[in-house]
């Protein structure tokens, strides 16, 4: 019986040591250990032994039943780490391989041009207010002198939303928003840009929603100089050093005396083509004095405070600037259209 065991145990072992996979293993240990396996024969056959011997073939026996199990054991870890090595293998990212490309978005076209004009207004001195797209009538009509049944209001149809509120039609109110929270006694230097609606009938030249910058600049002793001075630099910083401009009379409800002004065209420098409509002048801006009666009406004595406001339309000086035929492609999101501007 003896020799049965020693033999058994090598056979055991040497299967084990031939084992491949976590296959081969299991059949070993079912083979030698299991219930119907070789060993566990071997020890049924212990009953037919004397009293002496049983306890000395017991002991081989566990000897061998632990040898066997312990080279199984020691075995299946080995396999076990091999093909997690294998698996780790298969699975590898290659990190050499090139990643997809991103898409990174720029600034809308108007974007751009609204913090150029912005950027250089700060440079001046000039903070930036911001305010509601819904407006009150009374804001956006009435503190800039334009009553109820006023015929100015005219060419500012807009999008009601009920008698007393309605969309903005400029940004000017945010001028009167910002005179009078200041109680009529603080020097004010503000341009505020925004989104601005009226009804009209969207075209090459006209769209319903489009964009506004106005300023303000109110103190003692502003003059009208000071006004021809800010915007001549204004035109030669947007459209270029070699700019004029020139200041034609106009009317403005809010302000008097009230101005357009023109920068010289820059296809013919002046001379005269179909560009500037052969009067070698552009139309820019619409500026002028503050109306006294909208510097009283907002808390300032019109005697000790003057002042000079401008209004301009960033999507005219980005199709001047650009040569854009159509006011139309800034608001329909054509990506083709926008992308020529991301690096402007
Ligand atoms: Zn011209």
């Amino acid at each position: 019986m003896k020799e049965q065991l020693h033999a058994l145990e090598q056979e055991a072992l040497e299967k084990v040591k031939d084992a491949e996979n976590l296959q081969d293993i299991q059949a070993v240990q079912v083979a030698y250990l299991g219930r119907k396996g070789s060993i566990t024969e071997v020890l049924r056959g212990m009953g037919k032994l004397s009293k002496e011997e049983r306890p000395v073939i017991g002991e081989l026996a566990n000897k061998v039943r632990t040898a066997i199990k312990a080279a199984i054991d020691a075995k299946k870890e080995k396999i076990e780490q091999v093909e997690l090595e294998q698996q780790l293998q298969k699975e590898a990212i290659d990190v050499t391989l090139p990643g997809r490309p991103v898409h990174i978005g720029g600034k809308h076209i108007l974007t751009s041009i609204i913090e150029e004009i912005e950027d250089l207004f700060i440079g001046l001195g000039y903070e930036v207010r911001e305010g509601p797209e819904v407006e009150t009538d009374y804001f956006n009509f009435e503190a800039l002198n334009l009553p109820k049944g006023h015929p100015a209001r005219d060419m500012q149809d807009s999008f009601y939303i009920t008698n007393e509120l309605l969309l903005r039609t400029h940004t000017s109110p945010v001028q009167a928003r910002t005179m009078q929270s200041l109680d009529g006694n603080e020097p004010i230097r503000m341009i505020c840009p925004g989104k601005v609606y009226r009804r009209d009938n969207d075209d090459a030249t006209h769209s319903h929603q489009f964009t506004q910058i106005e300023g303000l600049y109110v103190d003692k002793n502003v003059r009208m100089s000071d006004l021809k001075g800010t915007l001549n630099l204004f035109a030669k910083k947007i459209f270029g050093e070699d700019r004029e401009i020139r200041l034609r009379p106009s009317f403005f409800p809010f302000t008097e005396p009230s101005v357009e002004m023109d920068i010289s065209c820059k296809v013919c420098a002046g001379e005269g083509c179909s560009v500037c409509k052969h009067t070698g002048w552009i139309e820019i801006l619409g500026a002028g004095m503050v109306h006294p009666k909208v510097l009283e009406m907002a808390g300032y004595d019109p005697h000790e405070y003057t002042g000079f406001a401008f209004g301009m339309g960033p999507d005219r000086i980005a199709m001047l600037k650009y040569g854009i035929d159509d006011i139309r492609r800034f608001y329909t999101d054509d990506i083709r259209f926008l992308k020529q501007f991301h690096e402007a």
